[in-house]
């Protein structure tokens, strides 16, 4: 065994010796596991020592019962908070999610919830009971265990060998004992993996992030169309490009849809944010669907741009990426005179009828750097083309790449808040990484991976326009489970531009 009591590891406490075996095999040398034997009595002597002890960070690491009947022998479950049966009180666990995330990515089923100890085998009942009151799982040491933390960042992993399905006293007993400690033996690198990042660290948050005022509307859209005629409500693609929106909005009866052929005739159908073509909308009339247009005002002017630069005859080369619903709607717009440009190289291959008549637009989720960059290519060989009346990368996009540059340089890592197929998260990682910043783009806390943070004394934190405000909360919340968080913000600018919603929701 290593002793790293004393020099500020992780020490794991199993209270069984099958536990401890199995936890020991999985961390090697990246912490110490102690035997803490059965049940509350020897837990809570075990806990008076740990309160003595100097340790980094500690674990429980043991077998427990499942009392949710969405588990199954071998599953993982991670304290968000431990309670003992009957008490109020509850030991918190804030860095579940991180440790969550790892496991999985390790090809482990972890789920993060709620621990019960109790202080006997479940009764009969007992199991659903707990379970109704939102318990994922049960032992009889963890919540005494943890409070000899006394304070350091802790959390207790539970690897299931019954439940209610596949209780003890049944012959499903040794294969799930066998499962649980399988799988508590696979989970030793990864709570080795969160020993090493905790830490204490700063918090830098970007300002201005998270949503725009295009995004506010869309969903804000999408809310009222939901109470005014009830679910189901159809979206034409994602409302907005995240994750978290629109699986909320899923759960409150919005059916997304990829083609208005999946729409019922005669149903009510909302467009994205993003924007659709003039054909798309052709289509919801020929097939009578009340449709509700929550497209960006700052999309629908790059629009109208389109529109005006094809009817006086201009060739319009739109700066995009191919495939983004954005970019598609705008070259719906006018397809006989737009051609899309994603590079400086594309600019070469342009072939306009008259060289004196090209214009360009933007996508408003661009880089400013790169747009500019390849506008600048354009204009050189187009001395003589037209822009947008102004800036087509929209005042968000802007705001939030410069509030990203400004706190970069003085992050050891970048988190950015927001979904992969999310164009403005996607610049802000770049524009971290162009400034010499490891940056990563997540979802929530559980994506992000312990290994970024070992040696990361500050934390850069921004969200993209499309990233609801409350996952900042929840990244920060889980961060402070590793170690005493202290945040600090850098705006760079404010932001008060509210768009009307449309007039059909007005009335
Ligand atoms: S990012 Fe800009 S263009 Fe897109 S929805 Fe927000 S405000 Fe509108």
């Amino acid at each position: 065994m290593s002793h790293v009591t004393g020099t500020g590891g992780l020490v794991v406490c199993s209270p069984l010796r099958l536990e401890a075996r199995a936890v020991r095999r999985g961390l090697g040398e990246r912490g110490e596991v102690r035997r803490t034997g059965y049940g509350p009595a020897r837990a809570a002597a075990a806990a008076d020592q740990l309160r003595e002890d100097a340790f980094g960070n500690l674990a429980v690491g043991g077998v427990g019962g499942g009392v949710s009947a969405d588990l199954r022998p071998g599953d993982l479950v991670v304290s968000t908070e431990v309670s003992r049966l009957g008490s109020a009180v509850s030991v918190s666990c804030p860095s579940a999610p991180l440790l969550v995330g790892e496991l999985r990515r390790a090809g482990l089923r972890a789920t993060a919830g709620k621990l019960v100890t109790v202080d006997h085998l479940l009764r009969r009942g007992q199991a659903q009971r707990l379970a109704a009151q939102g318990a994922l799982a049960a032992d009889m040491e963890s919540a005494m265990l943890l409070e000899g933390a006394a304070g350091r960042p802790a959390v207790a992993l539970r690897a299931i060998s019954d439940t209610p399905g596949r209780p003890l006293l049944s012959p499903w007993a040794v294969p799930g004992g066998v499962a649980a400690l399988r799988s508590l033996r696979l989970a030793g690198p990864a709570l080795g993996r969160w020993a090493a990042a905790c830490a204490p660290r700063r918090v830098l948050l970007a300002g201005p992030r998270s949503f725009c005022a295009g995004v506010e509307r869309a969903i804000e859209i999408v809310e009222r169309v939901l109470d005014r005629h009830g679910p189901p409500v159809y979206v034409r693609k994602q409302i907005v490009h995240n994750k978290v929106v629109v699986t909320d909005l899923e759960r409150r009866g919005a059916i997304f849809v990829d083609e208005l052929d999946q729409v019922p005739e005669g149903a009510v159908v909302v467009f994205s944010a993003h924007g659709v073509s003039p054909e798309v909308r052709r289509a919801a009339k020929e097939r009578g669907l009340d449709a509700i247009d929550a497209t960006c005002p700052l999309v629908s002017k790059v629009h109208a741009e389109a529109r005006r630069f094809a009817a006086e005859g201009y060739q319009v080369a739109l700066i995009g990426h191919a495939g983004h619903e954005e970019v598609e709607g705008t070259l719906g717009e006018a397809p006989q005179a737009m051609t899309l440009v994603e590079t400086a190289a594309d600019v070469a291959t342009l072939k306009p009828r008259d060289p004196g008549r090209v214009a360009y637009l933007m996508q408003t989720t661009l880089s400013a750097d790169e747009a500019s960059g390849i506008a600048g290519t354009l204009l050189e060989r187009f001395p003589d083309a037209r822009g947008p009346g102004s800036d087509d990368i929209c005042y968000a996009t802007t705001n939030r790449q410069l509030a990203i540059r400004a706190i970069a340089a003085d992050s050891d890592v970048v988190l950015v808040a927001g979904s992969a197929n999310s164009s403005n998260s996607r610049r802000l990682v770049e524009t971290a990484q162009r400034a010499g910043t490891p940056a990563y783009l997540i979802d929530g806390a559980e994506d992000i991976e312990l290994g970024w943070l070992a040696g990361a004394s500050v934390v850069g934190l921004t969200a993209g326009a499309s990233a609801p405000p409350a996952v900042i909360g929840q990244i920060v919340g889980a961060l402070s489970g590793l170690g005493p968080v202290e945040v600090s913000e850098r705006v760079v600018a404010t932001e008060s531009i509210r768009f009307g919603l449309p007039k059909e929701l007005k009335r």
